[in-house]
């Protein structure tokens, strides 16, 4: 029989238990509602689609926000009940749903405004629910259409988890006065999903990864990439782990142009050039063909796109240490060999991650590091770590 990773990902997302946690997760779900509703210039009027829509939430979003139509999809038993909260709420003029994988579903329009859709899964990847979402925007988003969110970073650091580590390993020593040690031989071959504090890292973070979600396409996420940390510690102390997180943005400010010509919208794209911003005019959304495209990278006009820009049209969150707890959590990394680090230590190496072969909803990572003390020639042996 062809190998079926589907059946059990979607019934996984059939009952309540997974939606409330997500619905609780207010810096999740706040960060949607606010980037959604404090740009109804984008929505209003708009052709929406919601990848992977489950209880609907963001489509209700996007209908408070004046959509015009919503397409709300989800191939989970859950989109019964997602069509049940849409009639309830008074929305079935606005929000239809349709239960299927977004890959093999007909929308009765051609083509959409916006893309939303909460796809991200444990370390970013983790579920390879970005694929459909990739998916989704090369067969229905119109050129210049929007997606949201528009961008993820995977962030890297070092830190000590001393927590974790004599949860998950150092328990295993003394359970009622027997030693269980070699049941934690195991635990190193998994990352494992969990808080770190703050204090805990040694290094600052490093963007790992970005993924620019209007440009990207499937096959860059399998990937490597080298990393550098270096220790921010001035006392001594070992590195038992590298923890993974990821922030996640919602980039494109659209805004109006000016409240005497609402048929057109600027785009602002933050510039490669410092302090300026890229300002893009084009036909409002929903509001027939592009009509005008112009650009202006720098001067005036990019010096104001960035103050509006800054001043938060933009939205984003992150699942760091050094943020509010959300429900992924970071992902640790434990290392067999604890990493002695003080002010300077340099861990250089390289970070890989790419579906596994067994199952395309699982990640196989494999992080090759090597160390460097501070004032010494060069850096120690490769060591290489496997995590499933
Ligand atoms: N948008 C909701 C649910 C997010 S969870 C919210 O923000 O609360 C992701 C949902 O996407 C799950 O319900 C899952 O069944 C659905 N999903 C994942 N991949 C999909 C695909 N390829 N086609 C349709 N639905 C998908």
């Amino acid at each position: 029989a062809p190998r079926d990773d589907d059946s059990h990902y979607f019934r996984s997302y059939a009952d309540n238990e997974i939606h409330s946690v997500m619905l609780q997760d207010t810096v999740r779900t706040s960060t949607y509602a606010s980037f959604i509703l404090s740009n109804p210039s984008l929505f209003d009027g708009a052709t929406v689609l919601d990848v992977g829509c489950g209880t609907g939430i963001l489509s209700l979003f996007a209908a408070r926000a004046g959509a015009a139509k919503v397409y709300a999809v989800d191939a989970s038993d859950i989109a019964v009940k997602a069509e049940k909260i849409v009639k309830e709420n008074g929305l079935e003029n606005v929000i239809t749903v349709i239960r299927g994988k977004v890959e093999d579903i007909v929308l009765p329009v051609e083509k959409v405004d916006i893309i939303i859709s909460e796809w991200m899964g444990y370390a970013l990847l983790y579920e390879s629910m970005l694929d459909s979402v990739l998916h989704a925007r090369d067969r229905f988003l119109k050129p210049g259409g929007l997606l949201a969110p528009s961008e993820s970073r995977m962030m890297f650091s070092l830190c000590e988890a001393k927590e974790v580590k004599k949860e998950r390993i150092g328990f295993w020593d003394d359970v009622y006065g027997f030693d269980l040690s070699s049941m934690a031989e195991e635990v190193y071959d998994d990352a494992i999903i969990d808080v770190v504090p703050e204090e805990s890292l040694v290094s600052d973070p490093t963007t790992i990864k970005t993924f620019d979600l209007h440009v990207l396409t499937p096959k860059k996420l399998d990937f490597s990439s080298p990393f550098t940390l270096t220790s921010t510690r001035t006392k001594r102390t070992k590195a038992w782990a590298f923890v993974l997180y990821f922030d996640t943005f919602f980039n494109t400010g659209r805004t109006l142009l000016s409240p005497e010509d609402p048929a057109y919208e600027v785009t602002i794209v933050k510039s490669d050039e410092p302090n300026t911003a890229e300002v893009w005019a084009v036909g409002k959304p929903g509001r027939g063909e592009l009509k005008r495209r112009a650009s202006s990278k720098s001067g005036e006009k990019g010096k104001k796109a960035m103050e509006r820009y800054e001043k938060g049209y933009v939205k984003s969150f992150s699942t760091g240490p050094a943020s509010l707890r959300t429900h992924w959590q970071q992902t640790v990394f434990l290392l067999r060999e604890g990493i002695p680090v003080e002010e300077g230590t340099v861990v250089e190496g390289m970070f890989s991650c790419r579906k596994s072969e067994d199952n395309s909803r699982e990640l196989d990572v494999e992080i090759h590091y090597s160390v460097k003390p501070p004032g010494a020639e060069k850096a120690g042996d490769t060591i290489i770590q496997i995590f499933k």
